[in-house]
């Protein structure tokens, strides 16, 4: 038998949907327009210029940044709300352990008295 959960109902919800959580990317996308660099290009002249998708996260307090194609855009705009979901999930279930602990030393002491 897998021991009962130790948290509360706020706890017990944020883990649930934690256990449920999809593919995901702690990074946030940016889409910015640039030159191709093609010379022959509609850009070099009068534009308009080419959308390109950026994936940018901090790393070892430096920006990193990656080049995301245009078919997997959608995807990626997928996992970067799927992470932001889970950063506020985790924050859901440590404030959740917080308060069952203030809630223990609570009922202690007015046990006592
Ligand atoms: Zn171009």
């Amino acid at each position: 038998m897998p021991r009962p959960l130790i948290t509360n109902k706020q706890g017990k919800q944020a883990l649930e949907r934690i256990r449920k959580i999809k593919p995901f990317v702690q990074a946030s996308l940016n889409i910015t327009k640039k030159r191709c660099g093609n010379p022959g290009c509609r850009c070099a002249q009068e534009g308009p210029l080419h959308e390109v998708a950026l994936l940018t996260w901090k790393q070892e307090n430096r920006t990193r940044t990656l080049y995301v194609p245009i078919e997997l855009r959608q995807e990626v705009e997928r996992w970067v709300k799927e992470g932001k979901l889970l950063k506020r999930l985790v924050a859901e279930v440590s404030q959740a352990q917080r308060e069952f602990l203030t809630s223990k030393k609570k009922s202690r002491k007015s046990k006592r008295g």
